[in-house]
């Protein structure tokens, strides 16, 4: 490989990422005096994060009674028992500080008359541990939230003297002895690839909502972080749980955000119906999402959807005072008008339930450093390895997401990676040097990429990709979908082998760089796939029609999946599982029970 001028670097930390879980960690690791890079394939304030609209999630109670146990409960209760409590229990106690902070930091948060952090209503927010009613508990700036915030940290990261490697693309880690020593990446603009080494490696690479054809997520969420876990040996977790959204826009696929929900509006089917009455009395239009999906979803089979082909609801914000939607639902209302043609004040907006969240990732601890499960030890930590973020699977969103704990799970386990690569790493530690082949995996496959002549064009495979998982492994799932799902997803990911790449220069490929993304999304939609047909039951986000119940006493684990001899012919999907923490981190909160879940 020796075609390719590696240029060298070292650092103390390299966070792979720039949305708002890169830059709280880099910011983290940098105030902590460790020399850190942040590497990422877009302008770190287009990363996703920037398009977040509704809100974050802390118990600050400025609206109304509230309390971190009571955040935790909805949390627990959202993830089906599936999150872990003692990450769920750090993530709500640390809640309120890390929205003061941004506060401070300047994040432009919308306000309530008396000058407070204004709250809105998100789904599956409740008072008193479940029994009372909504609570208004997601800060908000207006529906541009991950705007606001994506742009208050990146100023904030400024200040450090880290160094930013901008539309760099992170290729693979260099993996050694079982711990993680560096990463490879290549600078798109002009083709040099860099090797950088460094103590610990942060991924917050984000989802890999792009492996569906219908998404509410940039087209740069591939995945590229995981895919590199897979191909350093390493497993992911709970992949089978793909969160829905219920509201993106039909056709386009574009968000409307759960606070517009959140503000009064509701959902009707084709007789008019408010037919979130009756599948989730209390809560109705908030309930949490997967129980709002599959709603939408069982209306539109039985025939009640809308429009010319009853495939889609109608979400009504027309009742709303269009002052409140002028001040609150700026963007939306923007939105509903360029990708629907509808004016949100008088019409209805067409609305289907579109991929958006992806709750499995690289399984870590709530210090954010990644674990496996080795020599029958389920929790062994993977030395130099750090992941946080939508790439993270920490877990404390379980089986399914509510609304808000995104944001706020970014900023808090940023924050906790910065402590604890404070105390793992030294400023300026003397790193021995990087074995002979450290890029040969790396460089490798970029080569064999570059130069493949196959019969398949990349955008080809990719619309097969796309297309199979929201067909076979969609809202509902039934063994029949899933067992055709893994005969389609393998030969799809076999007919990688045959792909075709007509640029072969280094200079911006284009073609190059979506088919690297493209290689990684497969390996994860494969990984998805077979891990939904391995799971016999049904629990959040993933409805198998087949076994509709949850079954705790065989499914309350977390799975686990391995993909060895990744790129090779031989495709091969290994499944294991670590159990879920059924305890909490202090004494102030007892383990929450499983119950059954209704809303
Ligand atoms: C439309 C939309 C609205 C949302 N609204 C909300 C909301 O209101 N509240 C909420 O809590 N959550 C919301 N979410 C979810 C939440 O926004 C995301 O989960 C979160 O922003 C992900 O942040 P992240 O930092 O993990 O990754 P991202 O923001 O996706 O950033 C990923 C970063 O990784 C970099 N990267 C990726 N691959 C590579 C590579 N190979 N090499 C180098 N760099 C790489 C990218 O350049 C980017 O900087 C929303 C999501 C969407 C899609």
């Amino acid at each position: 490989m020796s075609a390719y001028q590696i240029i060298d670097h070292s650092y103390d930390v390299v966070v792979v990422g720039a949305g708002g879980a890169g830059l709280r960690a880099t910011m983290g690791a940098a105030e902590k005096g460790l020399k850190t890079a942040c590497i990422t394939k877009v302008f770190p304030t287009r990363s996703h994060t920037v398009a977040a609209q509704g809100g974050i999630a802390a118990s600050l109670g400025n609206m109304g009674p509230d309390h971190w146990t009571w955040h935790m409960y909805d949390t627990v209760k959202g993830s089906d028992w599936l999150g872990d409590q003692d990450a769920i229990e750090y993530l709500c106690r640390e809640a309120p500080a890390a929205v003061i902070e941004l506060e401070h930091a300047g994040m432009p948060f919308s306000r309530t008359d008396e000058g407070k952090i204004y709250q809105r209503a998100f789904g599956g927010m409740t008072q008193n541990m479940g029994e009372g009613p909504a609570a208004q508990r997601t800060c908000a700036a207006a529906d541009r939230t991950g705007h606001a915030m994506l742009h208050t940290l990146y100023q904030q990261s400024l200040r450090y003297s880290s160094d930013f490697f901008i539309e760099y693309f992170a290729l693979d880690l260099i993996m050694e002895d079982g711990a993680c020593r560096g990463v490879i990446a290549l600078n798109m603009d002009d083709g040099s690839i860099h090797r950088f080494r460094s103590q610990a490696v942060v991924l917050a690479t984000g989802g890999y909502g792009r492996c569906y054809f219908s998404a509410t997520s940039a087209h740069t969420c591939t995945g590229d972080g995981n895919a590199m876990v897979l191909r350093a040996g390493l497993p992911l977790q709970d992949m089978e749980f793909v969160q829905f959204h219920p509201t993106g826009i039909y056709g386009a696929g574009v968000l409307i955000t759960e606070g517009a929900r959140g503000e009064g509006g509701y959902l009707t089917n084709s007789e008019g119906e408010r037919f979130m009455e009756r599948y989730a009395p209390s809560a109705k239009d908030l309930a949490s999402r997967d129980v709002v999906s599959r709603s939408m979803a069982m209306e539109i089979r039985e025939g009640r959807g809308v429009g010319e082909h009853k495939d889609h609801i109608f979400l009504h914000l027309d009742h709303i005072d269009p002052k409140i939607l002028a001040e609150r639902l700026p963007g939306i209302t923007e939105t509903a008008k360029i990708f629907a043609g509808v004016d949100l004040t008088r019409q209805p907006i067409p609305v289907v339930p579109t991929v958006h969240y992806n709750m499995g990732g690289i399984p870590t601890n709530y210090h954010g450093e990644v674990v496996t499960l080795k020599d029958g030890e389920p929790d062994s930590v993977v030395p130099g390895l750090f992941a946080v973020g939508e790439a993270a699977c920490v877990s404390v969103h379980g089986a399914n997401r509510l609304g808000s704990n995104s944001l706020i799970d970014l900023v808090v386990f940023g924050r906790a990676a910065g402590h604890r690569l404070a105390e793992v790493c030294k400023p300026d530690a003397k790193q021995k040097e990087l074995a002979k082949d450290s890029a040969e995996l790396a460089l490798g496959r970029l080569d064999r990429f570059r130069n493949a002549d196959g019969a398949s064009p990349t955008s080809e495979i990719r619309n097969e990709m796309q297309r199979t998982m929201q067909a076979d492994c969609a809202v509902f799932r039934t063994e029949r979908t899933l067992d055709e799902g893994i005969e389609k997803i393998d030969r799809i990911y076999a007919r990688m082998q045959d792909v075709k790449v007509s640029d072969r220069s280094l200079i911006w490929n284009s073609d190059l760089v979506e088919t690297l993304e493209l290689d990684n999304m497969l390996g994860q939609a494969v990984v998805t796939m077979h891990c939904a047909a391995n799971r016999k039951e049904s629990r959040g986000a993933h409805m198998h029609e087949d076994y509709p119940k949850r079954d705790d006493a065989n499914w309350m684990k977390h799975t686990i999946a391995w993909m060895p001899g990744w790129g090779g012919k031989d495709l091969d999907v290994k499944i294991d599982y670590r159990p879920v923490h059924e305890y909490t981190l202090t004494d102030d909160i007892d383990y929450i029970k499983p119950k059954a879940r209704v809303y």
